[in-house]
């Protein structure tokens, strides 16, 4: 069967932490709020996944009060997310994800950041997409 998810994510910028999108660090005079590294570009791709499977969202698998996941990169997030898919018998063919911010200029780091999302999906680079718009 094929399923199709749909998620979206929004995190504040402030000062004193890196900013990672794509599970790239992005030089930036400001990152992400948030309890693990903020990477709101996967935490969408995590919450699309969890939809697809009606499995609720990344809230409710990775609570922000809990420290197992302070500070810790969304990748592992992500690849928990794909596994839990794989033991369901799926595989992400596919993903679509537009991040919108007024700053940085994300160009630069699409390729690398398209790279790091098709390795932990498991997924071809073709059929990883990620746009940017401000
Ligand atoms: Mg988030």
């Amino acid at each position: 069967m094929f399923k199709i998810g749909h998620g979206y994510d929004f995190h504040r910028f402030v000062e004193g932490r890196p900013l990672v999108l794509g599970g790239v660090t992005i030089p930036h005079r400001f990152g992400l709020a948030g309890h693990s590294d903020a990477d709101a570009l996967l935490h969408a791709v995590c919450d699309a996944i969890l939809g697809a499977l009606a499995l609720g969202d990344i809230g409710q698998h990775f609570p922000n009060h809990d420290p197992r996941f302070k500070e810790i990169a969304s990748l592992r997030l992500l690849e928990e997310v794909v596994a839990k898919a794989r033991v369901q018998g799926y595989a992400i063919t596919q993903v679509d994800s537009t991040v919108i911010a007024d700053e940085p200029t994300l160009a630069p780091h699409i390729a690398k950041m398209r790279e790091r999302l098709s390795m932990t999906l498991k997924t071809p680079l073709a059929a990883v997409s990620i746009k940017a718009t401000s």
